[in-house]
């Protein structure tokens, strides 16, 4: 493979699969991964442990205020083949994909002191190529130069399925109704909040993995790579 190592940027919906994709292109290629939806899970989990978010309701003021509060940080584990997320030192990757942290991160991800906040942290992550980025703004503000921009998306009932299966199977008390209406106000927040919003890239393509398979992704991908690379 080419020595080349670029920039991939993955926007797209909610719970669709774009962490999974990214993960497995990261190592594939032995770049790094980067899940920025991690970075708001962590921002709002941090925000809600601090009183800033009552009964679902954002205090944004508050929010702002503490985040000089706030140290985010990526320390890579090897058994999970990826980084896993710390706030000021906690290990946080294991509670922040839960439905309450789910239900106020579009809110806490609208702010924008706290976009400003985390896109200087991603650029300055990813300055040097060889990064796998995922979220929703990365094509289009984060690296709006990156060499192979990627937009995914897939059926929403889809995806809540895909979901509901993955917390149910860790035990959490939920059901498909909650996460399909999580799944689709998500999308909808994210695509009509005023501060980089969700939206394709011009020079992004699109994958609908609604019925495909990571593997059959991945046969996709190397397709689009071979074509970036070669170029
Ligand atoms: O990717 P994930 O679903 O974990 O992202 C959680 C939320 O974080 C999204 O619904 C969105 O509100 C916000 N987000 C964002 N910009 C990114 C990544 C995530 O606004 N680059």
């Amino acid at each position: 493979m080419d020595n080349k190592r670029i920039i991939i940027a993955i926007d797209g919906h909610s719970s669709c699969g774009k962490s999974t994709f990214a993960k497995a292109i990261a190592a594939r290629l032995g770049y790094i991964f980067i899940d920025t939806g991690a970075m708001y899970r962590a921002v709002t989990l941090y925000a809600q442990e601090n009183g800033a978010i009552l009964n679902g309701i954002v205090d944004e003021e508050r929010v702002e205020a503490m985040l000089k509060d706030i140290e985010i940080d990526f320390r890579f584990n090897a058994q999970r083949g990826a980084s896993d997320i710390y706030v000021n030192g906690d290990l946080v990757e294991g509670k922040i994909r839960t439905i309450e942290v789910s239900n106020s991160v579009s809110a806490v991800s609208s702010i924008g002191a706290v976009r400003q906040m985390l896109v200087a942290m991603q650029q300055q992550m990813g300055r040097k190529g060889g990064v796998v980025m995922d979220g929703r703004d990365i094509g289009t503000v984060v690296f709006p130069n990156a060499e192979l921009k990627i937009y995914m998306t897939a059926d929403a009932m889809v995806r809540a399925e895909r979901r509901y299966k993955e917390l149910t199977a860790k035990g959490d008390n939920v059901t498909l109704d909650e996460i399909y209406e999580n799944v689709v106000s998500r999308d909808k927040a994210d695509m009509s909040r005023a501060i980089s919003p969700l939206r394709k890239a011009d020079d992004a393509i699109v994958l609908d993995n609604s019925y495909m398979s990571v593997e059959e992704q991945m046969t996709w991908f190397d397709e689009q790579y071979q074509r970036v690379i070669n170029g």
